[in-house]
């Protein structure tokens, strides 16, 4: 009884917080740190890259995720002339969108994966396999575990890290635990596939599941997963529950549509909390501590709360004062405030707009057309980018729900606000394959010509 009071009272102050909380885009620019660093690195990897010699302007682009990938085509589309390097970490590309459909066994591997090296030969721009490891912005040099590379602009889209120190994980040793043993799996396809296994090898107990607070990637996606875990819970007719403890006070987007399949299809499987923030996480125990509760379980996916990219911070572009750590850019053409050779796009971005592959991709289009327009001395007039998201809710065949959303810059909130919703909460097994013909579009266009 207590507990409820406390509860509601809890809900009260923490809307009322959010709502105070709205900052404009890129107000924290006065407090920023601007200077400018030097390389801090061993002299063979200052040597250059091996690269034809450019032929046009030179755009380096790290992360060859769904907005690098997108920049590199649009701006060769865009300006033959240019020159493109994009570069990734990573060998191939494993989509995160569809993902949950592939931990439900909706869609297969193959479907999810592509390669980097087909999409720049398709689109006429470089592909190399590096990390980026230090930035000189005075020299216009990036250096690369590959060498260094000159560049004309440098284009930021190295996506999301974890942030486990918001949920009072500050101990490196308890954070690789929970890295190993309960991963988010929304950062790459190893944490997905240990959850997926995770998933089916599951026998029954608790196995509980965690939405964190702050502007997370893939707002749907936390929710999604439970319901796809909960029809693999109910194929095999394992005796389980799914815990799902958010630390929202409510569920974030198409809340009225995962209620309802929480409670038509997996009210015997999906226990839903919100306000359950996480406080403490005892690893030997197997119990959580959030502000109201403490809860045990057998298996956990943990998703904390995220930030941008580690390495915008290790370049000294994050700007100290955002919570998220993202660089304070023009919202609007996505430049460094103080360096319009610099941009910084797709979710590691600081506009609050949804952390969506959607989102990154339609954006992406547009700033390829604002660097090329930089370049020539023209400007062009800003476009929102556009949100759309499909979530399964049932399996066998996937059925989905969807939104469509635009921004629009508010005024009065001195924040982009959501504009032109078209929110389908009824799931169907048309949205369900809408959702795949959604992602198989992208693919072509990201990784066909
Ligand atoms: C389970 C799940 C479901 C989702 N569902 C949807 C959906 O239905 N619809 C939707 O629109 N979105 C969805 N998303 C969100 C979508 O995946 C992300 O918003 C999207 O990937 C963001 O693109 P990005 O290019 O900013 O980042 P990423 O795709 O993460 O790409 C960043 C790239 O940068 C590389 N990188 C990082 N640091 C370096 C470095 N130092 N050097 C070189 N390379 C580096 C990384 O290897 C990575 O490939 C979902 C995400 C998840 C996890």
């Amino acid at each position: 009884m207590s507990q409820k009071i406390n509860r509601r009272k809890f809900l009260q102050t923490s809307a009322a917080l959010a709502a105070a909380s709205v900052a404009a885009p890129g107000s924290h620019a006065s407090e920023m740190d601007q200077a400018i660093k030097a390389p801090a690195i061993g002299s063979n990897l200052s040597s250059p890259a091996s690269l034809p010699a450019k032929k046009g302007p030179r755009v380096v682009i790290v992360g060859a995720g769904w907005s690098g990938l997108t920049m590199a085509k649009y701006l060769k589309k865009f300006a033959s002339d240019f020159d493109v390097v994009l570069l990734d970490k990573r060998e191939q590309f494993v989509s995160c969108p569809i993902s949950n459909a592939w931990i439900a066994n909706q869609v297969n591997l193959e479907f999810l994966t592509h390669s980097y090296v087909d999409a720049a030969k398709n689109n006429g721009y470089i592909f190399i396999s590096a990390t980026a490891i230090d930035l000189d912005r005075a020299g216009k040099t990036l250096y690369t575990t590959e060498g260094a590379i000159a560049y004309d602009y440098l284009v930021m889209a190295p996506g999301i890290d974890y942030d486990y120190a918001r949920i009072g994980v500050e101990d490196p040793e308890v954070e690789q635990q929970l890295r190993m043993h309960y991963p988010a799996g929304f950062n790459s396809a190893s944490e997905v596939m240990a959850i997926k296994h995770k998933i089916e090898n599951f026998n029954g107990g608790t196995l509980l599941m965690t939405v964190p607070t702050g502007n997370y990637r893939c707002m749907a996606a936390p929710y999604e997963r439970a319901c796809m875990a909960a029809a693999m819970m109910k194929q095999r007719g394992v005796k389980g529950k799914i815990l799902l403890l958010d630390g929202n006070n409510d569920i974030r987007i198409k809340s009225e549509g995962f209620r309802r399949a929480f409670s038509e299809y997996y009210a015997d499987i999906i226990e839903y909390e919100s306000s359950a923030g996480i406080t403490d996480i005892l690893l030997e125990d197997h119990e959580i501590e959030t502000e109201f509760d403490n809860y045990q379980f057998d298996d956990a996916v943990i998703y904390p709360p995220i930030r941008a990219s580690r390495v915008l911070e290790n370049f000294g572009l994050a700007d100290p004062a955002s919570p998220q750590k993202e660089a304070a850019i023009d919202p609007y053409k996505y430049h460094l405030l103080d360096d319009e050779h610099v941009y910084v796009t797709g979710d590691s971005r600081s506009q609050p707009f949804s952390k969506s592959g959607n989102t990154a991709h339609s954006e992406a289009k547009y700033v390829a057309e604002v660097i090329v327009a930089h370049a020539r001395g023209e400007e062009i007039a800003w476009r929102s980018p556009q949100t759309m998201c499909f979530s399964g809710v049932k399996t066998d065949p996937l059925e989905s729900m969807s939104i469509i959303a635009f921004y629009k810059f508010n005024e009065h909130e001195k924040s982009f606000a959501f504009d032109r919703v078209h929110l389908m909460e009824k799931w169907s097994e048309r949205s369900g394959q809408a959702g795949l013909a959604w992602a198989e579009g992208m693919f072509r266009d990201m990784f066909y010509s």
